[in-house]
């Protein structure tokens, strides 16, 4: 596979992946291998994510356990469960896509984080209103 590296900030490749800035804009570069192994731990971060969240899904749609808690509280459950979800199928297309293409990128990036952002924002407001 030929390796390159990208620029983060206006996204220029060059053909040497050993570049560290770039000659146009002077942004980081980020070199293709590096992209491609970021891209594998994506994938499994976020194959990993979804499993859990279908099994845990199942589990207590398929288990005995009643529900205890407030209304309020199993919406929340259900809201950040399906965030994580979200943010797990964005970031496995992310990892997809950065091991094909060897470079980022920018909207899925920004989709994961903005997810990422969202999802703390909610358990830090849990936590804020429930204390837990
Ligand atoms: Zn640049």
């Amino acid at each position: 596979m030929n390796e390159f590296s990208s620029c983060l900030k206006c996204g220029s490749q060059f053909p040497d992946p050993a570049a560290r800035f770039c000659s146009l804009c002077g942004g980081r570069t980020l070199s293709s291998p590096k992209a491609r192994r970021m891209g594998w731990l994506s994938l499994a971060a976020g194959i990993l994510l979804v499993g859990t969240m279908t099994f845990i899904g199942l589990w207590l749609r398929f288990s005995d356990s009643t529900w205890e808690g407030t209304r309020e509280f199993a919406a929340y459950g259900i809201t950040l469960g399906a965030f994580m979800v979200a943010f797990g199928l964005v970031a496995a297309a992310a990892g997809i896509w950065q091991i094909r293409k060897g470079t980022r990128n920018k909207m899925l990036t920004y989709t994961t984080i903005a997810l990422a952002v969202v999802m703390g924002a909610m358990m830090a407001g849990q936590y804020l209103i429930y204390g837990n």
